[in-house]
C-alpha cells in the first residue's frame, strides 16, 4: 500500500539502483538542480523512496550523496 503518493521501490537494491539512475540523468546539469537525491525506507509503505529533500530524522537513510 502506499500512503505517499511516491512510486515505492521494494527493496533496498532497486531504490539505490534508482537513484544511480537518477544522477546518471542528471548529466549535463548543474549542481543544484531537483533531483531524487537520497533514498529512505518508509514505514507508511513498507517501501522505499527517493528523495530530493533532506529526509526527516526518522526516516531511515539508505543513501544518498553522503553513501558514495
Ligand atoms: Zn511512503
Amino acid at each position: 500500500m502506499n500512503t505517499c503518493g511516491k512510486r515505492p521501490y521494494h527493496n533496498r537494491a532497486e531504490a539505490l539502483l534508482a537513484l544511480a539512475g537518477a544522477k546518471a540523468h542528471r548529466r549535463g546539469h548543474r549542481r543544484g538542480h531537483r533531483r531524487e537525491r537520497r533514498a529512505y525506507f518508509c514505514k507508511s509503505c513498507s517501501a522505499y523512496h527517493l528523495t530530493s529533500q533532506e529526509p526527516k530524522r526518522r526516516l531511515k537513510i539508505i543513501g544518498g550523496e553522503d553513501f558514495e
